[in-house]
């Protein structure tokens, strides 16, 4: 595991004012929280930077309001209800640098939070600006990243603030970083990928890290249909990427040079319509009619996967394996993934999973909470399945 440090290298902060990137960016309706998971995933490491004896001045951004003032887009509403998921009273600033802002951390109580305003809001944020870092550093004495969701941009609050104070992984960042570590970083073998989702085009680097580093990898979802189209197969009007034959091939070469086993499609379930419950049947991989669409696995697809799972130590999943959204093309993700919490419930598999639609697919199995670990952190898991080097992540590090 990468090392940086975390909270506890810190040792006492009596007196000092920890400035702690989180995940705010919450779901809200009608100025209310429709999701509350990213606030309670933000109360450890403000309790325990607390507990060390320091003030917690929060930064988070919100929305995409591009350096401009969008009244829709403050923080302000978020520190109430941050209040009530933390016990403790927590303040709010309108700004998220200056005089203003340093005298208001400065009247806070011993061990007081704060939320600054929208780190987006600061023209710079978005560019790493260093100036506008200096400013924000000013205020603080270490600095905090628990946000691992925005490590995959290098602003100001995500990254360049780590370089100009004491820098510590949070308690959420750090659980994320293990979970991942466990996954491709250093994983007990034979590690299998699942990758499902509509298309091959908006995972190829994603497909191509995965080959090198894994010993099995299980392609479902429209994307299959792309790799059986480039093997020949006639996929009718399936969801699928005729021009990108090559590239499939390119995949494929690079996983034999790694001894890596692609797993595809044995059977498919097709139907004429894309739609809940639409007349459908499972064929063999030579009967998808010429007005066709496959839309899920089939069982002994099913049967193959759940097989493979039971050789793996390791699993990593990305996407779902058909049009999970609509009955009865959910079953072989529901399946599949039913077999892999199981295995992780049993202590016999690790099993890691995040990305896009994948959370919202094993919430509807049902079987989330018997995964190892779940990201719900989107474009930086993606980024990170990719092998690329998330700035904020890269900042931390000793
Ligand atoms: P992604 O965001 O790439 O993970 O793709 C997720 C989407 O792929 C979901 O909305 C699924 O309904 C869709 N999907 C998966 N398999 C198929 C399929 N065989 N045909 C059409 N859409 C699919």
């Amino acid at each position: 595991m990468p090392s940086f440090k975390r909270i506890p290298d810190a040792g006492n902060l009596t007196g000092k004012v920890a400035l702690v990137r989180v995940d705010f960016n919450v779901p809200m309706e009608n100025g209310l929280v429709t999701d509350d998971t990213r606030l309670r995933a933000a109360v450890d490491t403000v309790q325990s930077l607390r507990a060390a004896g320091a003030k917690v001045a929060l930064l988070a951004h919100f929305g995409r309001p591009k350096g401009e003032r969008i009244a829709e887009m403050s923080l302000a509403p978020i520190a109430g209800a941050f209040s009530k998921v933390l016990g403790a009273n927590v303040s709010f600033i309108a700004d998220c640098k200056g005089d203003h802002v340093k005298t208001a951390i400065a009247d806070l109580d011993p061990a007081g939070v704060i939320l600054l305003e929208n780190t987006r809001l600061c023209k710079g944020e978005e560019k790493g600006d260093m100036e506008l870092a200096k400013e924000i550093a000013a205020l603080g004495d270490l600095y905090v990243n628990d946000a691992f969701s925005a490590a995959h941009r290098r602003h100001v609050s995500t990254a360049v603030l780590a370089e100009l104070l004491p820098a510590y992984a949070g308690m959420t960042m750090e659980a994320e970083l293990d979970a991942l570590d466990k996954a491709l970083g250093a994983p007990e073998r034979p590690v299998m990928a699942i990758v499902g989702g509509a298309k091959v085009s908006s995972k190829i680097d994603l497909l191509k890290n995965l080959v090198s580093k894994v010993d099995m990898l299980a392609i479902g979802g429209g994307m299959a249909n792309t790799f059986l189209a480039a093997d020949g197969v006639n996929v009718g009007k399936s969801l699928c990427e005729h021009d990108l034959a090559a590239t499939v091939r390119e995949i494929q070469a690079a996983a034999k040079a790694s001894g890596c086993e692609i797993l595809l499609p044995k059977d498919v379930v097709v139907a004429k319509e894309f739609k809940a419950n639409a007349e459908n049947r499972t064929c063999g991989l030579g009967d998808i009619g010429a007005d066709d669409m496959v839309l899920d696995a089939g069982a002994a697809t099913i049967t193959s996967l759940t097989q493979a799972l039971s050789r793996a130590k390791t699993v990593i999943w990305n996407g779902p394996l058909g049009a999970f959204e609509l009955t009865p093309f959910d079953t072989a993700t529901v399946k599949v993934a039913e077999a892999a919490a199981k295995l992780a419930k049993d202590g016999a598999l690790v099993a890691v999973a995040g990305g896009g639609d994948t959370v919202a697919a094993l919430n509807h199995a049902g079987v989330a909470g018997d995964f190892t670990f779940i990201s719900t952190a989107g474009g930086a898991f993606l980024e990170w399945m990719e092998g690329k080097e998330l700035p904020g992540v890269e900042a931390l590090l000793q």
